[in-house]
């Protein structure tokens, strides 16, 4: 990857040294802390090799906030710091032989050396971490971090099936700090993804992601379902054990039970560690978990120690990244796609092609502007790649190839599934159907209407509406008003008290607060907090079905997006026979005089809940306070009159100490509820 920054002038560096910082932070951020990259690894290193050439270029312009100069992203701040005594650095990268014949040159000049020995060994792609032994015994398990920050994950990392909990053998120093990558296998993370496609959750992008996600969990119960594996590369601390070579290393951690990189290699020279690096290229696919490359490092830790490193990397290793697997194909359609959530996708058609060892012959072009960009037709010759995402993209259109035949596609202005309207929001990428009883989005809608917070209709879960909507019992959420006994005896495992219990709760859900109503519609970017500031504002569904844009988006809270949003989706003819059934059915459609009573005992009163508490949820805490008049908003502020403190509290807690906001523990608030309930 050769970037030429020959005619770049000062002045120029300058500006697109910030761009290339700024757009590099948010990446990281993307994928180190939320685990969903935007881009792909390739098009971040682009960038990444693009700043260093330029900082090369002009040192002057270095910043020490530029990602050359720090490793990952800050640690979460959900999770207990840990210090790294010795660093958990990133790597150098080379893309070609000529990077690597290049790292051999500096690598001998740096250590005055003729000749160098190097070790090959895969480059997984998972998520580093520090896992501590204390007279044998795992006491700490921690992520990289920012390199000298990482989480402790220790509970984690112990559900971790080949991570010794106690090592082998009796040759145990008093300290070790064993470092390695946790991975997913590649067929545990297709598993985990068609789970998750089964209960309609977002789906990883790669085995890396999935393996982040599922290490960096608050739940260890989350990471043991998950099947990580941690395959180890080097040490860190060692107290009472010394070695001589890395290759070394690599074989004792073998014996005190760890699995280190398949078929590691020492190599006398370059040309072999190149040699290996063919040969792993070609093999790329053949192993269980998804490498991204080759790691090469100096083998003898002498010359490692002098060769040392900068803030970013060893100077005695550099990383060889695969370079992506590409394949020319045909788009032969653009279809488009209907997500439980109305999200309109088109995805692009095309002839099979082998890449990373699967057969592809789709790839989702997300949104409008994706296509727009890619310029892509029906009938164009195109590139695909994998690029060490597991889902498939375009990468570019071969225009040189055109007839004049290609179809341009056009985003269709009625669902394709429904045939109803269809709105694409300023500012948001998607176009989504808003139409209510859409049979693509009525499961999903059905389930929200149900939810505790919004009708709170218990004993009707998916499974059950899965069946209604599939016998045809139900089209939308109205008609489960007009739902009888036998219909639901005609399900599968349902007897007839369950049944009655179910005709109850749904009969007994007419009565719940307009706000509950106004959020459970499942209209775009309602909501709960939105819900209840329109039913306090209008007091009853036809009034707000009746006001103005501009009456909607005068509310404070209330931004024209979502005011636009709501209009669009009292305006569609298909919402307003699900909301007439419903007034119909008798649901509640009005404020309660009680809820809009003044004198509430906690009227005025902002109060913050923070951790978990013993005797009710969170949402429920919340849910009874506001029956009380108070508000409860997210973050803690100036206003906040109470900061409700449970176990573990996150940050709103230390937020709530430096700014002197009154805190009190669960029981005290107990107390308080009991007080104005009696
Ligand atoms: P890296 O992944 O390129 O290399 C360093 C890491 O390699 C080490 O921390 C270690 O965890 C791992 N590793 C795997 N096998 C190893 C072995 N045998 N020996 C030693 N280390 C081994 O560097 P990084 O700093 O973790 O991440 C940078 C890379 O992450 C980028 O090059 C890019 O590909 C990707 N990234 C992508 C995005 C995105 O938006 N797509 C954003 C940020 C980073």
């Amino acid at each position: 990857m050769k970037i030429d920054v020959s005619n770049v002038t000062h002045e120029e560096a300058k500006k697109r040294l910030a761009e290339l910082r700024k757009e590099l932070h948010r990446h990281s951020y993307l994928y180190y802390v939320l685990n969903k990259p935007e881009i792909s690894d390739y098009e971040y290193d682009r960038m990444f090799q693009e700043l260093l050439a330029l900082e090369r270029k002009f040192p002057d312009l270095v910043t020490p906030d530029s990602p050359s100069q720090r490793v990952g992203a800050e640690p979460a701040k959900e999770f207990k710091t840990v210090y790294h005594k010795i660093p958990m650095l990133s790597l150098g990268n080379a893309f070609d032989e000529e990077d690597l014949i290049a790292f051999d040159k500096r690598v001998k000049k740096e250590a005055g050396v003729n000749s160098v020995e190097y070790v090959t060994e895969l480059k997984m792609d998972g998520l580093a971490v520090s896992v501590r032994y204390e007279k044998g015994i795992l006491v700490l398990g921690a992520t990289r971090g920012d390199g000298i920050r990482g989480e402790d994950v220790t509970a984690n990392v112990k559900t971790i099936r080949n991570v010794p909990l106690r090592l082998y053998g009796d040759d145990i120093p008093e300290v070790i700090e064993v470092r390695g990558e946790v991975i997913m296998f590649k067929k545990d993370f297709e598993e985990l993804n068609k789970e998750r496609e089964k209960k309609g959750e977002p789906l990883f992008a790669n085995p890396r992601n999935a393996a982040a996600g599922s290490l960096r969990q608050l739940d260890s119960k989350i990471t043991a379902q998950r099947k990580l594996h941690m395959i180890a590369y080097g040490i860190g601390e060692v107290i009472g054990k010394t070695f001589e070579k890395h290759f070394e290393i690599l074989n004792y951690l073998k014996k005190i039970g760890f699995a280190i990189s398949p078929e590691a290699a020492v190599c006398p020279d370059i040309q072999e560690a190149i040699r290996r690096c063919k040969y792993y290229t070609a093999h790329r696919n053949d192993y269980p978990f998804a490498a991204d490359g080759v790691v090469i490092k100096v083998n003898d830790l002498k010359l490692q120690e002098k060769l040392g490193a900068t803030l970013h990397e060893p100077r005695w290793a550099i990383a060889f990244k695969f370079p992506p697997e590409e394949a020319e194909t045909i788009v032969r359609d653009i279809i488009v796609q209907v997500g439980r959530t109305g999200k309109l996708t088109p995805v692009a058609i095309f002839d099979p092609v082998e890449l990373e060892g699967s057969i592809v012959s789709r790839a989702t072009l997300h949104n409008e502007d994706q296509i727009k960009r890619l310029d892509i037709r029906i009938g164009d010759h195109i590139i695909v790649r994998k690029a060490g995402s597991v889902i498939p993209e375009v990468v570019r259109v071969l225009k040189e190839k055109r007839t004049g035949n290609e179809k341009p596609f056009k985003m269709p202005d009625r669902c394709p599934v429904c045939g109803g309207p269809v709105v694409r929001l300023s500012g948001e990428a998607a176009t989504r159907c808003i139409n209510a009883s859409c049979p693509a989005q009525v499961k999903e809608r059905i389930v929200h209407f149900v939810s505790r917070e919004a009708m709170d209709i218990d004993s009707l879960g998916e499974k059950i509406i899965d069946q209604l909507v599939d016998k045809g019992l139900i089209k939308d959420y109205a008609d489960l008003y007009y739902l009888t006994k036998e219909d639901l005896l005609k399900l599968e495992r349902m007897g007839p008290v369950l049944a009655e219990k179910i005709i109850g709760n749904i009969q007994n859900s007419k009565n719940r607060p307009l706000e509950n109503l106004i959020y459970a519609l499942g209209i775009f970017q309602v909501g709960k907090h939105t819900a209840e500031l329109l039913a306090k504002k209008f007091k009853s569904l036809d009034a707000l079905m009746n006001a103005s844009e501009e009456e909607i988006a005068s509310i404070e809270g209330i931004g024209p997006v979502t005011a636009k949003s709501i209009k669009d989706f009292f305006a569609s003819e298909h919402n307003r026979k699900v909301i007439e059934k419903l007034k119909k059915a008798g649901v509640n459609m009005e404020s309660k005089a009680e809820e809009n009573e003044e004198n509430l005992p906690l009227k005025g009163y902002k109060i913050v809940f923070t951790g978990a508490l013993k005797s009710m949820t969170r949402s429920e805490a919340k849910e009874l306070v506001r029956k009380l008049g108070a508000e409860t908003p997210d973050s803690v502020s100036k206003k906040t009159t109470l900061v409700v403190v449970g176990e573990d509290p996150g940050s709103k807690y230390e937020k709530a100490l430096k700014l002197g906001i009154k805190t009190i523990t669960e029981e005290e608030f107990l107390d308080i509820i009991r007080r104005f309930e009696k």
